[in-house]
């Protein structure tokens, strides 16, 4: 699943209307659970071109290392994974690119869609053992995310 559906309009909206699930919680347990393989599913991790260029430039890494087609538009390469299913940036569990993590990184468990031409609405994947953990999300968190993600959009384009 993308984080932000495909067919968003990503470019700026002049007067956004955002919903998002009222009084969700949220505090993740840093699992590792969205950065592997799940016994029910594999997990594909999608990256945008500038994702995997700002990835390359700061860990030195070529994006052959770590990247590959996806045969997508937009998202236009998956990251690579271990033999044991987990991205090949994990390392004990932890991000080793936390401050470079990608949009889908990001969102999860969140993902956003466009129900009009105005008019975004975000949902969650139940998988996340983070939802219903730590204080109630605002809408700030959902603006802030909403914001980031046509940032790096249209900075892919
Ligand atoms: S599955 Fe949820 S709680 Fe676990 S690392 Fe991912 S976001 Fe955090
Ligand atoms: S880039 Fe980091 S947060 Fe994203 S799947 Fe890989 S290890 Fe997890």
């Amino acid at each position: 699943m993308s984080p932000v559906s495909a067919s968003v309009s990503w470019r700026a909206p002049l007067n956004p209307s955002i919903q998002y699930p009222e009084g969700i919680s949220f505090l993740c347990l840093r699992c590792g659970l969205c950065c592997k393989d799940s016994f029910y599913k594999p997990r594909l991790i999608l990256v945008l071109r500038s994702e995997v260029q700002r990835i390359s430039e700061r860990t030195g890494l070529k994006p052959d290392d770590f990247a590959e087609d996806s045969g997508k538009q937009i998202y236009e390469y998956i990251l690579k994974k271990r033999e044991d299913g987990s991205c090949i940036f994990l390392r004990k569990n932890i991000c080793s690119i936390y401050d470079l993590r990608p949009l889908v990184c990001r969102f999860f468990p969140f993902y956003l869609k466009q129900v009009g031409s105005q008019d975004y609405l975000f949902s969650f994947t139940k998988e996340c053992p983070g939802l219903g953990r730590g204080k109630p999300l605002t809408g700030k968190f959902f603006r802030h995310l909403f914001t980031y993600a046509l940032k790096e959009l249209n900075h892919g384009s």
